[in-house]
């Protein structure tokens, strides 16, 4: 069975099947840069990222665009804070995001474009709907009529009329209908602005990612994604000026992660809880955020705490040590009985992995199955000493593989700190090697005095052809 992902457009899981053979085309709403991105978008981005890797590890040929948003209110309010210029501020918070990103292990976007380098693409958009009757300008001001589209609400699930008596629409006696949005904003007082067929002004921040989605990937695409917050009415919009635009449908399949929670709270500025990627890179290691990050899985929420992080941490750990633990077992030229055994479960885990990616990217199933083949290697190390050259490889790619390029979680061994039971298991290969060499050298009796001790001590010694094999007894 292929891929199958849930699309917010319909509520449902459906087959992925891409718009072009072999090729996917995913657009990801990217940052507005006026401060350093949080570990909630952080959640967004690599949800993004692993989508991308994964597609690609079934061969597609995957072209990602995120935009930076770099004209926005958010801007010009933290410009005029600070004394520093629009251009100043988003210039700083978007090379902070690029950094945040690479920190992160998140392969950067094909096309990074920015909105301000699109306002003459925007201001042929906006004509256009006016020409088609799908906006109307008010003092400068252009607007979307939301009545004019008839599928408007289609993925929110939000009905006009309920949008109508909602609080959450500010009044404002230009617009026609309260849920109309800003197309193109005039010119107020200390802001930057473009010269339009309106008279000077900005463009709204529905229209930039429409403009610049089309631009690049085409008239209809394959994925749209961004966080939940996101659905509406920044999506909504989206496919309601595309979707008059150009009477074809904008994005085929829209993915949404759900939130990232703080000690049970929402992250937000007023509760003083928000976390930058940068502050918790402070505590901990770029690679246990990332696992923590995608041990749920993306439509679920999760909680950002100690408890959670610590225990992401130790997994990880877990898996590394069991990969070290792999490479550090002596070569030998042919392959012994307990290898056949070995490679059967880790062909059969990555079929797991591959089935937990295919259902809708879940990621927890995918670490599951990695921690199959953690079991598998560990029981293997603890029986034998040597490997076939070619088991150890595949073995090894088999994890790296799904590790490194699909989930984007760089291996770290060798310069981790030995562990109790990793120098246990070097000392017993030590004095297993000693006795090794009292058989060959038929000193029997200290050799059988080596064996009961450790038998005494908890360990099973067992001779075979293939060598001697050990495992703790179990308690
Ligand atoms: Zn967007």
């Amino acid at each position: 069975m292929g891929l199958r992902v849930f699309n917010t457009l319909g509520m449902r899981k459906e087959e992925f099947v891409p718009l072009r053979d072999g090729e996917v085309r995913i657009y990801v709403c990217g940052p507005t840069v006026y401060d350093f991105i949080h570990i909630g978008n952080a959640r967004a981005f690599i949800f993004a990222d692993i989508v991308r890797r994964y597609l690609e590890y079934r061969g597609f040929n995957v072209i990602l665009v995120s935009n930076i948003t770099d004209v926005d209110d958010k801007i010009i309010r933290r410009s005029q804070e600070t004394g520093l210029s629009m251009q100043r501020i988003s210039e700083i918070y978007s090379d902070a995001y690029f950094e945040d990103l690479d920190a992160l292990n998140v392969r950067r976007p094909n096309v990074s474009p920015r909105a301000t380098q699109h306002i003459s693409e925007m201001i042929e958009v906006i004509q256009n709907l006016i020409e088609k009757g799908f906006a109307y300008q008010v003092d400068g001001d252009v607007y979307f009529d939301v009545l004019k589209f008839e599928d408007y609400g289609k993925l929110s699930g939000n009905k006009l009329e309920a949008l109508e008596m909602g609080a959450r629409i500010e009044v404002n006696p230009k617009k026609r209908n309260p849920a109309d949005f800003a197309l193109w904003k005039s010119r107020k007082e200390g802001e930057p602005a473009w010269y339009s067929p309106w008279g000077w002004g900005r463009p709204g921040w529905h229209i930039e990612c429409s403009t610049m989605a089309m631009k690049y990937l085409g008239e209809t695409f394959d994925i749209h994604m961004g966080g939940k917050d996101l659905i509406f009415p920044h999506h909504e919009n989206e496919i309601a000026q595309a979707e008059s635009l150009t009477g074809k449908p904008f994005a085929r399949y829209w993915l949404h992660n759900e939130w990232l929670t703080v000690g049970g709270q929402k992250m937000s500025k007023s509760l003083g809880n928000i976390i930058t990627v940068r502050d918790a890179l402070k505590i901990y290691s770029p690679q246990v955020l990332r696992f923590f990050l995608i041990s749920a899985h993306y439509r679920s929420p999760l909680d950002f705490n100690k408890e959670s992080i610590e225990q992401a941490k130790i997994n990880l750990e877990k898996i590394f040590n069991a990969i070290e633990r792999l490479l550090s077992l002596k070569e030998r030229s042919e392959r012994g009985e307990d290898e056949e055994f070995l490679l059967a479960q880790v062909r059969e885990a990555k079929k797991r992995f591959e089935e937990a990616m295919d259902d809708d990217f879940n990621t927890p199933l995918a670490i599951a199955a990695i921690f199959d083949m953690v079991r598998a290697v560990n029981t293997y190390v603890n029986r034998n000493g040597e490997i076939e050259a070619a088991t150890k490889s595949e073995v090894y790619e088999t994890i790296r593989v799904l590790l490194e390029d699909v989930l984007g979680i760089k291996i770290e061994v060798g310069k981790r700190e030995k562990t109790r039971s990793d120098i246990i298991n070097s000392l017993v290969e030590l004095i297993l090697e000693v006795r090794q060499e009292m058989r060959r050298r038929k000193e029997w009796e200290i050799s059988d005095k080596i064996r009961e001790r450790l038998q005494m001590l908890g360990f099973i010694i067992e001779d075979t052809p293939q060598g001697t094999k050990w495992r703790l007894k179990e308690t």
